[in-house]
C-alpha cells in the first residue's frame, strides 16, 4: 500500500530529483567532449599510418594495424610474437560512440 506523501517532502523530493538531472545533463556535456576528443584522436594504424585500426591480433591481442596491414604482416609489430589469428572490430568512432553512451 503506497501512503500518500505530504506535499512538503514531494516539493523536497521534487527539487532533488531537479538538482540531480541538472548534475546529469553537466555529466553529460563533459563526457560529450571526451566524446569528441576521441574521435578527434582516432588511432591510425601503426604501419600505414593512414587506415583506422580494426585489427585485434591474436594471440597477444595487440590492437595495431588496419585491416590491410594485418594481412601483410607475419608477426606483431610491438612483440614480434607470429599472429595466430586477426579478430576484426568495429573502427574506432563508433567504438568511441559506444564508450560515450556506456558513460
Ligand atoms: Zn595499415
Ligand atoms: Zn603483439
Amino acid at each position: 500500500m503506497v501512503k500518500e506523501m505530504p506535499k512538503k517532502v514531494l516539493v523536497r523530493e521534487v527539487q532533488r530529483l531537479q538538482l540531480a538531472l541538472g548534475e546529469q545533463t553537466k555529466m553529460s556535456k563533459l563526457s560529450q567532449q571526451q566524446c569528441d576528443k576521441l574521435k578527434n584522436e582516432r588511432i591510425l594504424c601503426r604501419i600505414c599510418f593512414d587506415r583506422d585500426i580494426c585489427i585485434v591480433l591474436l594471440p597477444c591481442r595487440h590492437y595495431v594495424l588496419c585491416e590491410t596491414c594485418s594481412g601483410k604482416c607475419r608477426s606483431c609489430p610491438i612483440c614480434r610474437l607470429s599472429i595466430g589469428s586477426r579478430l576484426p572490430v568495429c573502427d574506432a568512432v563508433s567504438w568511441a560512440d559506444s564508450i560515450c553512451n556506456t558513460v
